[in-house]
């Protein structure tokens, strides 16, 4: 079989020209980082499509076209694509990084593809740059895949090993075959430019499959969060809570309902209220351990579970969370507002069959503090003893 490189840098061109509209209109509608990134690799395409479009010119236009110029624009969408895929994996962008080491690079393959043309020291240094590149990417991508990782990350890992390897056969190549050059057909260049042809294609799947992660997560996120306070909501907890209960280990309830809440919306307005509402769920949850799982139950409730925790424990908590709101002290219209919260506490017994018992207690446990004066911390168990 032969092959025409020169025609498969032109198909590659092709194929990129047609990907990038096609990818930038089907996610217009897309929001977040996510649509950022599909963006950046839009672009991406089309700077790949000008550079192999440049690069099938080798040899018919001046080599400050085909080498300066395609090999300064496929830098461009090397770095440009790290950066997209290092903001989908939620990692910082790095752009000064990029920026250097591309142009550090750009620099190189200028000079010794004008100044002193040397063709095998022009693909160690691009060589070197995919290196730098696929190193920014594969170390965040490690991590992500290490705790578990996604569908879309593996063939994104599968995409980048790829491009490594053909590297490597190119690099390998280069210091075994006395005659060399872009658009010879050698076994290492027919491979790199089989798979910059189908390259396009597999990225924008692993970028597309990427999105569509993000967005569900996104989603999700936005289905379990309360808005206001940005603590779990009712839904959340529901799931947290049966997640906790069929774990089968010891396991406390807290009610925390803010007492007297409407006079603050009376006298202040109900924005005020929000705010307090916020800066209540804040002052907790900054006292809680990790695990531990506090969310708004409704209104100016707030559930917390605390795993692994017995009544003792859980009442010494519920303590030091009553005692911190007391000294919050909020400042609201230039008066100084106190505020506290009654808390109903429960823990788990051999008899509870789920976790709606549990709950129940706990708020029982609250009525009775509310009962007995507010600002004060009541046991479920204590009252049935
Ligand atoms: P108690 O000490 O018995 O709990 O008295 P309370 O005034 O806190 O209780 P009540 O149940 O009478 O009133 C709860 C108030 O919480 C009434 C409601 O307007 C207010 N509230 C519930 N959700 C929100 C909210 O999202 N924002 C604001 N600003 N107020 C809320
Ligand atoms: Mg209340
Ligand atoms: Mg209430």
């Amino acid at each position: 079989m032969r092959f025409d490189l020169a025609t498969l840098s032109l198909l590659g061109a092709l194929q990129a020209l047609l990907l990038a509209p096609l990818l930038l209109v089907a996610t217009r509608a897309y929001t977040g980082r996510a649509r950022t990134s599909l963006r950046i690799w839009g672009t991406v395409l089309l700077l790949q499509s000008l550079g192999w479009l440049l690069a099938a010119l080798r040899g018919q236009v001046s080599d400050w076209w085909s080498i300066v110029l395609a090999n300064g624009v496929l830098i461009v969408s090397y770095a440009e694509t790290a950066r997209a895929l290092r903001l989908l994996l939620g990692v910082p962008q790095r752009r000064a990084w990029l920026a250097a080491i591309g142009l550090a690079a750009w620099l190189g393959i200028a000079w010794f593809g004008i100044v002193q043309p040397d063709y095998r020291t022009r693909v160690c240094i691009a060589a070197a740059l995919v290196g730098c590149y696929l190193a920014m990417l594969l170390w965040p991508l490690r991590h992500a895949l290490r705790s578990g990782g996604s569908t879309a990350q593996r063939v994104m890992l599968l995409v980048l090993a790829g491009a490594a390897v053909a590297w490597c056969l190119r690099l390998r190549e280069l210091a075994t075959v006395p005659q060399v050059g872009l658009l010879l057909a050698t076994p290492a260049n027919v491979v790199n430019m089989v798979y910059g042809t189908l390259e396009p294609v597999f990225a924008s799947l692993g970028f597309l499959l990427m999105y569509n992660e993000a967005a569900q997560a996104e989603l999700r996120r936005l289905a379990r969060t309360d808005p206001l306070t940005g603590m779990l909501n009712r839904l959340a907890l529901d799931e947290e809570g049966q997640r906790l209960f069929g774990g089968g280990d010891a396991l406390a309830a807290l009610m925390l309902d803010a007492d007297h809440f409407k006079a603050i919306n009376d006298r202040f307005g109900h924005a005020v209220g929000d705010h307090v509402l916020a800066a209540l769920a804040n002052g907790i949850a900054a006292l809680l351990r990790p695990g531990d799982v506090l969310g708004r139950a409704g209104g100016e409730e707030f559930l917390l579970l605390l795993p692994r925790s017995d009544l003792a424990s859980a009442i010494a908590l519920a303590e030091v969370l009553r005692a911190h709101v007391a000294t919050m002290s909020l400042e609201l219209d230039r008066q100084v507002q106190p505020i506290t919260v009654s808390i109903g506490v429960a823990v788990r017994t051999p008899d509870d069959r789920d976790m709606a018992g549990l709950v129940r207690r706990a708020d029982r446990a609250l009525y009775q503090a509310k009962h007995a004066g507010r600002n004060r911390v009541v046991a479920a168990d204590a009252l049935v003893a």
